[in-house]
C-alpha cells in the first residue's frame, strides 16, 4: 500500500458532464482525483483531458463486483479516500430519440410508468449511491476529515413540489424526480448515522445545467453546473452535514 501525501476524490460518473468538469476542478484544487467511470476506456480519456493528478477507475455504480474492485484498487494504489462525490446518475432508460421531456414525462406517470423503468433509474440513481458508498466507507473513515458529496436534484424536493404555486411540479414523477428525493433520504440517513464521526454527508443541486441527461436542453454551462459540489467538497471540518444546496443557498428537503 502506498500512501499518498495529496487529498484524494472520487468522482463517480466523471467521464463527461457536470462529474467531468468536478473532477477538473477538485484536481485543480490539488487533488489527486480518481475519474470514475463504467467505460473504463471513455474514463482514460477523460483523465488524460484533466491531467497527470487524473486517474481512471474503472466503476459502473449498479455492478457490485466494479464496486468491490474499485474498492480495493482506491486502497491498494493511493491507500485513502478524502472525498467520494456520487455524481453518476441516468434520467431514463425507455425516452425514444425525438420524443420530448412532457412527453417521456406523460408516459412516465405514476398511473402508467412501467416498473422496470422505476426499477432501472432507481438501481443507478439511489442504490448505486447507497453500494459505492458502502464500499468506500472503510477508506473514508480512515481520513482525517472526509466528505461525501451526493450530487442530487433541486426537482426531487418534496417540500418545492407539495407547493401549488411551484412551477416545475408537473414534472414531478415516480422516475428520476422521486429518485432524487430517495437520495436526499439516504443522504440524511447517513449523515445522521456519521454525525459522531467528522465525516461530513451533504447533497448539493447543480441547477438545469446542459449536459448529456436533458439532451443538452439545459441552461446553465458545467463549470456553473459544478460549482457547488465542489465548494461543497472543499469545506473544512467546522462545516454543517446533512445540508441540500444549490447556486442560491439551501434547497428545501
Ligand atoms: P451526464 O452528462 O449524462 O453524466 C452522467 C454520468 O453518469 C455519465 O458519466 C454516465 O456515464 C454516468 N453513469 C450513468 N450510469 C452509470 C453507472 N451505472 N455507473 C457509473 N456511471 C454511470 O449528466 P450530468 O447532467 O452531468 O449529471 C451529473 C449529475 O448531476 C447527476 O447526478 C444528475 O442527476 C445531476 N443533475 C443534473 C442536472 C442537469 O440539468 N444536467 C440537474 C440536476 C441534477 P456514461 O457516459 O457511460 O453514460
Amino acid at each position: 500500500m502506498t500512501m499518498q501525501d495529496k487529498r484524494v476524490a472520487l468522482v463517480t460518473g466523471a467521464n463527461q458532464g457536470i462529474g467531468l468538469q468536478i473532477a477538473k476542478d477538485l484536481s485543480a484544487h490539488g487533488f489527486t482525483v480518481l475519474v470514475g467511470s463504467r467505460n473504463f476506456d471513455k474514463g482514460l480519456v477523460a483523465a488524460q483531458s484533466i491531467g497527470a493528478g487524473a486517474h481512471a477507475v474503472q466503476l459502473d455504480v449498479t455492478d457490485q463486483a466494479s464496486i468491490a474492485a474499485a474498492a480495493a484498487r482506491i486502497r491498494r494504489e493511493f491507500g485513502r479516500l478524502d472525498v467520494l462525490v456520487n455524481n453518476a446518475a441516468i434520467s431514463n432508460t425507455s425516452k425514444r430519440p425525438g420524443m420530448t421531456i412532457a412527453e417521456y414525462s406523460k408516459s412516465t406517470r405514476p398511473s402508467n410508468v412501467s416498473l422496470d423503468e422505476v426499477r432501472a433509474v432507481w438501481e443507478t440513481n439511489v442504490f448505486g449511491v447507497l453500494a459505492v458508498t458502502q464500499a468506500l466507507l472503510p477508506l473514508l473513515r480512515e481520513a482525517p476529515t472526509a466528505r461525501i458529496v451526493n450530487v442530487s436534484s433541486g426537482v426531487g424536493s418534496l417540500t418545492r413540489n407539495a407547493d401549488p404555486t411551484f412551477p416545475y411540479r408537473s414534472i414531478f414523477g415516480p422516475t428520476y424526480s422521486a429518485s432524487k428525493t430517495a437520495l436526499n433520504a439516504m443522504t440524511l440517513a447517513l449523515a445522521i448515522e456519521l454525525e459522531g464521526t467528522g465525516i461530513k454527508v451533504n447533497a448539493v443541486s447543480p441547477g438545469f445545467t446542459k449536459t448529456n441527461l436533458n439532451g443538452y436542453e439545459g441552461t446553465e454551462s458545467v463549470e456553473e453546473g459544478a460549482r457547488e459540489a465542489v465548494r461543497v467538497a472543499l469545506l473544512g471540518p467546522e462545516s454543517p452535514t446533512g445540508t441540500f444546496t444549490g447556486a442560491n443557498g439551501p434547497i428545501p428537503w
